[in-house]
């Protein structure tokens, strides 16, 4: 049994490793209440998680092996802090109101919220009692576990949409493509607010044909209100290392200006709103 701590504030570049060792497989976690979970940190005030100032709670726990991932350290529950939903409730209750006052809100990121999400639906509920405006930031691999009361409590989806080439998404991440289409395709149809993330990876998922069938799956979806294209850095590189992990991508170059237009440019080719 994992025992209960503070979260203590940071940010997604912390190195958190370890810190409840008794904590379960994260494919075996069976999150049915929701009333304790594994976090990595939160911050206070970002502005690149969604809509306005944000606060973000990155959980523990993801199926994903991104091989340019920045944060290994949340793959695991075992490297998260264990806390209480009232813990998580009441520290955010504390400055949820500056949020509110300039239309600021809550995204929950990771790690893959939807490894806990029954956690992750109750923090949001509460989030969404104190009226805030609610994210998260997903790969969508879980996809099929967001039901409606799941939903109901969120106001936009950040959907990392990692290939359009099912072989690709494999090499880059371990794991299918289909699920996250499907649940693209989902919440397109509940017409939910979407914002489709693309991390540019040179080498990896830069080639125009993977990147054009992004675009032509995305353009009709009128939900997505904006593709963000998100340049491949390097600031996670000392966490493989720390975590004696192979870094596939440790000679990989940040991409170019000119390859970070072209890839937008083929999104607004295609009709998206991209940035
Ligand atoms: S989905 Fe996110 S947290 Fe999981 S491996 Fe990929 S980049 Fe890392």
């Amino acid at each position: 049994m994992s025992t209960l701590r503070r979260l203590e504030p940071g940010s997604r570049h912390d190195l958190r490793v370890g810190l409840s060792p008794d904590a379960p497989e994260e494919d075996r976690l069976k999150d049915e209440e929701g009333a304790f979970g594994y976090c990595h940190s939160y911050e206070t005030s970002s502005r690149y998680d969604g809509p306005g100032l944000r606060a973000v709670l990155f959980m523990s726990g993801c199926l994903l092996r991104c091989t340019y991932c920045h944060n290994p350290d949340t793959w695991h529950l075992k490297d998260g802090t264990y806390v209480s939903l009232q813990q998580v409730l009441h520290r955010l209750g504390s400055f949820a109101p500056a949020l509110a006052s300039v239309d600021g809100g809550l995204t929950i990121s990771g790690g893959e919220p939807m490894v806990q999400h029954a956690f992750t639906r109750r923090i949001l509920n509460g989030a969404k009692e104190m009226g805030l405006h609610t994210a998260i930031q997903t790969s969508g691999f879980l996809g099929d576990r967001a039901d409606d009361k799941f939903l109901s409590n969120l106001d936009l989806v950040l959907l990392d949409v990692k290939s359009g080439d099912p072989e690709t998404y494999r090499k880059a991440t371990g794991r299918d493509l289909a699920p996250t289409f499907r649940f693209a395709e989902r919440l397109a149809a509940m017409n939910k607010p979407v914002w489709v993330r693309f991390t540019l990876v040179p080498g990896l998922t830069d080639d125009p044909t993977n990147v054009e069938k992004i675009a032509k799956f995305v353009a009709p979806m009128k939900n997505v209100e904006w593709v963000e294209v998100q340049p491949f850095h390097q600031m996670g590189s000392f966490k493989w290392k720390a975590m004696g992990l192979e870094y596939k991508e440790a000679d990989t170059e940040p991409p170019s200006l000119d390859l970070v237009n072209r890839v937008i440019g083929q999104f607004r080719d295609a009709g998206c709103n991209a940035r």
